[in-house]
């Protein structure tokens, strides 16, 4: 545990300084093994990321979120407002999964997975850099008055940022609304769809400010998955971490100097660079420890090896390491708390499974029509009308749709539909019908029907409705 002096970086954020004003993170470009690897995970991420809303797999969209009709489909399952609890279901594993992942491995999703840290250090960083230089050179920039170069290259800059914000919001548009009508709109042309453009503006200035301005506040201030780690983290928890022991030793780091031994002097092999604190994008000392701000990003741990390299030591000073293994050398191992994660997955991604093949593709919902009750008509027929709604889950028209009686003898009746219609693709075909029963076949004023759906000679579905009929019927 550190002393009270030493924790004081806890009471304030690295990107606001002591007057309380947003403080600029300039951080210098990364480099090394570990950048690279990200670099190939986020082209592939980036890659999925454009193409899910724009793939299809038997005809559905990979990945969609349809808010306004509130349909989903996540890997092309597609999930309608009647399979709600199944998307819950999905959302719950998919909320377990990041815990047991940060639970031991810290905020590597940060790092790594999430779209914003890759949009942001991947993407508009990068051109950044390629526009207004390394660190140093981004300093003097900003500083400097705003003469021809300055003007000319935030010109450049923001523009660029503002023709991907625009982008990004038509793939993010995809995933709400589906890939193709986005096609569609670009090809019909704007002035067509005057109503889209609105929303899409919108989405461009929220990006455009979030990469252009708000950047590493998203993961400090307002990403609440930033504010989780502090009650999932534990000393097993797998992070990037600064080995205090080796760095510290008996008498704390120390600037190098060529020839010394450090070791004689007690002195630790952090050699108080700071470069790892220059190149944090989030503007914190790795070396006070594990930081609410940390975004897992590993620059910090490629620039410590650059420097050991140079001097002669051994690499690894920032490195993924718990707390456990810095402090006690206990290699990682599973904890109970993570086993336990480990079964509640298991075991609902099992019951998940299993409700997705017992699902139907098509769903049949058949309810009285509100207000009546039954109609005695001539021959002794009673009579009774119902509301139905058939949904088609499936990217394929149903053809030939027709409505039998299982439990009793009688007839079915549609009103204004064909007797044996169409549910067209992901849509919905819905109607009334009359179901008529001769009053000698009932049993009581309550009957329970089974009602089958046929495409063709083929059952599809199953639904029961009750059926009323007089009190007495002898
Ligand atoms: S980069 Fe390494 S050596 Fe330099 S200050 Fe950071 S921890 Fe110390
Ligand atoms: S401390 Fe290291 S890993 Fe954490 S955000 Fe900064 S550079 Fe990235």
């Amino acid at each position: 545990m550190q002393s009270p002096e030493k924790e004081k970086f806890r009471d304030s954020i690295g990107t606001i300084n002591e007057e309380g004003k947003r403080a600029w993170i300039f951080p210098k470009k990364p480099s090394g093994k570990w950048y690279q690897y990200r670099k190939y995970v986020s082209y592939f991420l980036l890659a999925f990321l454009v193409a899910a809303p724009f793939v299809k797999i038997n005809g559905n969209q990979f990945l969609m979120f349809n808010i306004l009709e509130r349909r989903f489909n996540i890997f092309s399952f597609p999930f309608w407002p009647q399979d709600f609890h199944l998307f819950v279901i999905s959302m719950i594993i998919g909320v377990i999964f990041i815990t047991l992942f940060t639970v031991a491995f810290g905020r590597i999703f940060c790092g790594w997975i999430c779209p914003q840290t890759i949009f942001l250090e991947m993407v508009f960083r990068r051109i950044e850099f390629w526009i207004d230089g390394d660190r140093a050179k981004q300093i003097k920039l900003a500083k400097q008055e705003w003469h021809a170069e300055k003007i000319r290259k935030r010109l450049l800059k923001w523009s660029i940022f503002l023709i991907i914000s625009f982008l990004i919001s038509n793939v993010f548009l995809a995933y709400l609304i589906g890939g193709d009508k986005v096609i569609q709109y670009v090809v019909e042309g704007p002035a067509e769809h005057l109503s889209t453009l609105f929303p899409l503006g919108i989405f461009t200035a929220v990006f455009y400010f979030v990469f252009a301005w708000f950047r590493e506040q998203v993961c400090i201030i307002a990403c609440p998955y930033g504010r989780l780690q502090g009650v999932l983290l534990d000393n097993k928890s797998i992070v990037v971490a600064y080995d205090y022991k080796r760095g510290e030793s008996e008498n704390g780091r120390k600037k190098w100097r060529k020839g010394e031994d450090r070791e004689a002097l007690g002195h630790g092999d952090c050699i108080d660079c700071a470069q790892c604190v220059h190149v944090c994008p989030t503007g914190i000392d790795i070396r006070n420890g594990t930081q609410l701000e940390c975004v897992n990003c590993t620059a910090c741990i490629d620039e410590c090896d650059t420097i050991m390299e140079k001097v002669g030591l051994e690499k690894g000073l920032i490195r993924y390491a718990s707390e456990d293994e810095i402090e006690k050398k206990e290699p990682f191992k599973l904890t109970a708390r993570m086993k336990g994660y480990i079964a509640v997955l298991i075991i609902l991604t099992g019951v998940l499974t299993g409700m997705l093949f017992l699902r139907n593709d098509v769903e049949a919902r058949v309810l009285r029509l509100p207000g009546q009750l039954f109609e005695h008509k001539e021959n002794n027929i009673i009579s009774n009308v119902f509301t139905f709604k058939l949904v088609n889950k499936t990217s394929k028209e149903i053809d030939d749709v027709s409505f039998k009686l299982r439990t009793y003898k009688g007839n079915i009746k549609l009103v204004s539909t064909q007797e044996d219609f169409i549910v067209p693709a992901q849509g919905l075909a819905e109607g009334t019908m009359f179901i008529e029963i001769n009053k000698s076949d009932l049993n009581g004023d309550k009957n329970k029907l089974m009602i089958e759906v046929y495409s063709g000679d083929k059952l599809i579905e199953t639904t029961t409705v009750n059926f009323l009929g007089p009190r007495s019927y002898n």
